[in-house]
């Protein structure tokens, strides 16, 4: 937490412009950003620089995503009046410091990310990738701490590179501030650090997955933009009734009689997360194990419970996709207040640094 009395604490985090917001997001991120808006000065960025990590030669889309985005994130309940939304691109403090922050992170600490080696395999980028791919880590570090975020809600796959994030502010805040490298996380501020050491929080679905089935290694995927295997947040009923009807379940059932199997079981996955009438998923669960109960009823509960947390969204999505330059202003008056707070963190640090020549 923050040691200034005087402000709320604050909260970053953001969304890749590579596709539309799907449940994976909701459940890993967005359902906690919409909650917490009172409590915290909550500042979401569309990192359209992270999405040229993979998609460089697709400018127009990624574009095009980031309107997606952005309207994904009102229809979901993210308030402009309260939240500050912007551009990651138009934040020229964060290419600043990613720089300096480069600089404080050795070659083989960047090279041993779990996270990034997941996505090479998972999205099939071979050995082609580009070297911005595997900077992009240090760079979502400048996005944290240019706005000296105190907590950062992210879904799993975030965790080494939050892990990341906090060795770049301890580091930096030892190297130019003079804060003792025993120093508590929660002290360094009190000891003249720039940058609060931000703390994770993790969704109440850590790693959603996805509708499809399992990868070459038996396991089942995370749910991705990237992997088409997603519900999105704007997706109308009958391609909500779709993409259940046609989702991975148990491959062994072929009929309603033979037992089920309900762990590992995208199905049971996503009535066990979305599903609030705990007395039913219960019951059916214990039927589907006995034989007793079909696929196709337990998909039609699982439809209703979907359309019913999506189709009010989707409703708001299309109020707001009737007024695009609305839009298109509270993203520009976003990014221009996260200009001053970025810009006032990147001035703090060079001073520290003694690169403040003028
Ligand atoms: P891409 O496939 O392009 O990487 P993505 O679907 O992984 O896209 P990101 O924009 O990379 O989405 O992630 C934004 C946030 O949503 C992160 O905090 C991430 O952890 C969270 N998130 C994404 N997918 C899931 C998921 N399936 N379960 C839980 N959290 C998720
Ligand atoms: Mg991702």
């Amino acid at each position: 937490m923050s040691t200034l009395t005087n402000r709320k604490p604050r909260l970053l985090t953001g969304d890749t412009p590579t596709g539309r917001l799907h449940l994976g997001h909701w459940v890993g991120s967005i359902e906690n950003r919409v909650r917490m808006q009172d409590d915290y000065d909550c500042y979401f960025l569309i990192a359209n620089i992270q999405a040229f990590t993979t998609r460089m030669d697709r400018p127009g889309e990624v574009h095009q995503n980031v309107m997606e985005v952005m309207l994904d994130y009102l229809a979901a309940g993210i308030d402009p009046e309260r939240s500050t939304i912007f551009i990651q691109s138009e934040i020229p403090a964060i290419a600043e410091l990613t720089i300096f922050f480069s600089m404080l992170v050795p070659y083989a600490r960047v090279m041993r990310n779990p996270t990034i080696k997941d996505e090479i395999r998972d999205k099939g980028l071979g050995d082609t990738y580009p070297f911005g791919f595997m900077m992009y880590p240090i760079s979502q570090a400048a996005d944290i701490l240019s706005f000296c975020a105190d907590i950062v809600p992210v879904g799993e796959d975030q965790i080494p590179h939050l892990e990341l994030t906090r060795e770049v502010a301890r580091r930096f805040n030892q190297l130019y501030c003079g804060v003792d490298s025993h120093a508590k996380d929660e002290d360094y501020i009190k000891l003249g650090g720039v940058f609060p050491i931000p703390e994770i929080m993790l969704g109440r679905t850590k790693r959603l997955v996805g509708i499809g089935p399992p990868n070459a290694e038996g396991n089942l995927v995370k749910m991705s933009k990237s992997l088409n295997n997603t519900i999105f947040l704007g997706d109308d009923p009958d391609t909500i009734k779709k993409k259940v009807m046609a989702m991975y379940t148990d491959p062994k059932r072929l009929k309603a009689t033979d037992k089920g199997t309900v762990e590992n079981n995208p199905l049971w996955i996503f009535h066990e997360t979305f599903n609030s009438d705990k007395v039913w998923v219960a019951e059916a669960t214990e039927r589907y194990r006995a034989g007793t109960i079909g696929d196709v009823e337990c998909k039609r509960k699982l439809i209703d419970v979907l359309v019913e947390l999506i189709e009010p969204m989707r409703q708001r999505r299309l109020q707001y996709e009737q007024d695009l330059h609305y839009v298109k202003t509270l993203l520009k008056d976003g990014t221009s207040k996260a200009n001053v707070t970025a810009q006032e963190t990147l001035m703090a640090a060079k001073e520290k640094m003694h690169q403040r020549y003028f």
